[in-house]
């Protein structure tokens, strides 16, 4: 092999390197540049574009440094039908969390031809809310699913109206530096934990599983080693007190995306869940995760137009077809910030941007880099694909940015 690097081999890598491409950070090409300028033409604008090579390429990912681990994907980050497609086709299972979404993916899987069909509910959907209105037990108990569950309530209720559904204790664990915590939310305290699965099963129930999830961009990995030695813990207590055997182990979500490149990377923390699972865990566990973020967030990018343009307070202020109401959401949801890009490029002045809405806390941002723009400009925000266009509302009379697919 020839590790001698040609002159033009640096030339590039250099190149690269001032670019930011090779940060890990995923940023698009050239080439997909014009394409989204193409299709805003085409389409109009917002247009918030999924790409599904992209997802395909998460999910082999994902795949490929957890092989042990079965992908449920977690469909309150992206729920268009699309996605669900484009991973059910690649093998993916899911993670629901209300009726609507149970049967976004319930329904696809109905549709699909009899061999690529798995019977058996639970390789294909957790219901992973661990809060259900009766309602929906009662729509749910039919097709025995598999829920989670972290109180006592919700077992007497899941007794009443759906005692046919198989259980996984939602365990509370640490969220420390997690972008977005859930642990003051959801999860029985370790300490009560053992005792709820004592219960269910004394109330005729069967308890399948643990799960945790460590909160939303968690990138601080102790959260999952000490996450996993609860788990441990608990499932051996419960075998010593009541001899029954849980099989389920489900790692929940919050995967990391390298948004920026201080973001350590998921090899990293991949290597380190085989590792621990397999000193804590019997071979025949089956293991579950709940990706969302990971799979969907650096697959989708928005465009949007340059509909305004002010100077105030001695900056430039541009008005764009879409805010925090719509895909930037997230920036209020899930404590994201969206970079606002130009496809013009020229010397660049601290500029605010701000949302369609008549709400001044429709301002995405006070400081973007931005070259001078005009009224009918593009502009672009990467790395969107996740609690983005899901929380996007119709607020003020503006909808949602239009969906468009590539690499379908
Ligand atoms: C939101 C959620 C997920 C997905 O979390 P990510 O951080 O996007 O991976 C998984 N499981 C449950 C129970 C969730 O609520």
């Amino acid at each position: 092999m020839n590790h001698v690097m040609t002159k033009v081999a640096i030339d590039a890598m250099k190149k690269r390197k001032k670019k930011g491409t090779d940060d890990g950070v995923h940023h698009i090409s050239d080439a997909r540049k014009e394409l989204l300028q193409d299709l805003a033409r085409e389409q109009g604008t917002p247009i918030f574009v999924i790409d599904h090579e992209k997802l395909r390429d998460n999910y082999r990912e994902f795949r490929e440094n957890l092989p042990k681990v079965q992908v449920y994907f977690a469909v309150k980050a992206n729920s268009n039908l699309e996605i669900v497609k484009t991973l059910y086709q690649m093998g993916s299972s899911f993670d629901v969390a209300s009726m609507p979404e149970f049967m976004i993916v319930y329904e696809n899987i109905r549709k699909m031809p009899a061999k690529e069909r798995q019977d058996w509910i639970w390789d294909k959907i957790i219901y992973a809310n661990t809060i259900k209105p009766i309602e929906t037990l009662e729509a749910l108990d039919k097709y025995n699913p598999l829920v989670t569950f972290d109180n006592i309530e919700e077992l007497k209720k899941l007794r009443r109206h759906a005692p046919h559904a198989g259980l996984v204790l939602r365990i509370r664990v640490p969220n420390t530096g997690s972008l977005v915590e859930l642990s003051s939310k959801f999860g029985a305290h370790p300490g009560e934990s053992v005792d709820l699965i004592v219960a269910a099963f004394d109330m005729g129930l069967v308890v399948e599983g643990i799960s945790f999830h460590v909160g939303s961009q968690c990138t601080n990995f102790e959260n999952y080693v000490q996450a996993l030695q609860l788990s441990a813990d608990i499932i051996n207590e419960v075998e010593t007190r009541t001899g029954r055997k849980i099989r389920i182990l489900d790692i929940g979500g919050g995967f990391p995306v390298k948004y920026h490149p201080e973001v350590k990377s998921f090899k990293i923390l991949a290597k380190q869940l085989n590792a621990e699972i397999k000193r804590l865990f019997p071979k025949d566990m089956q293991i579950l995760a709940e990706p969302g973020r990971f799979l969907v967030a650096n697959a989708c990018t928005v465009v949007a137009k340059v509909v305004g343009k002010a100077f105030r307070d001695g900056k430039p202020c541009y008005y764009i077809n879409d805010g925090v109401y719509h895909t930037y959401s997230g920036q209020v949801f899930d404590h994201s910030n969206y970079p606002v890009l130009s496809f013009k490029e020229g010397e660049t002045h601290i500029s605010a941007v701000f949302g369609p809405t008549c709400d001044a806390f429709d301002t995405i941002t006070l400081s973007a880099e931005l070259p001078d723009l005009d009224i009918g400009d593009l502009v672009y925000s990467e790395n969107i694909g996740a609690y983005s266009h899901a929380s996007s509302t119709y607020f003020n009379g503006f909808p949602p940015a239009k969906v468009v697919h590539i690499n379908k």
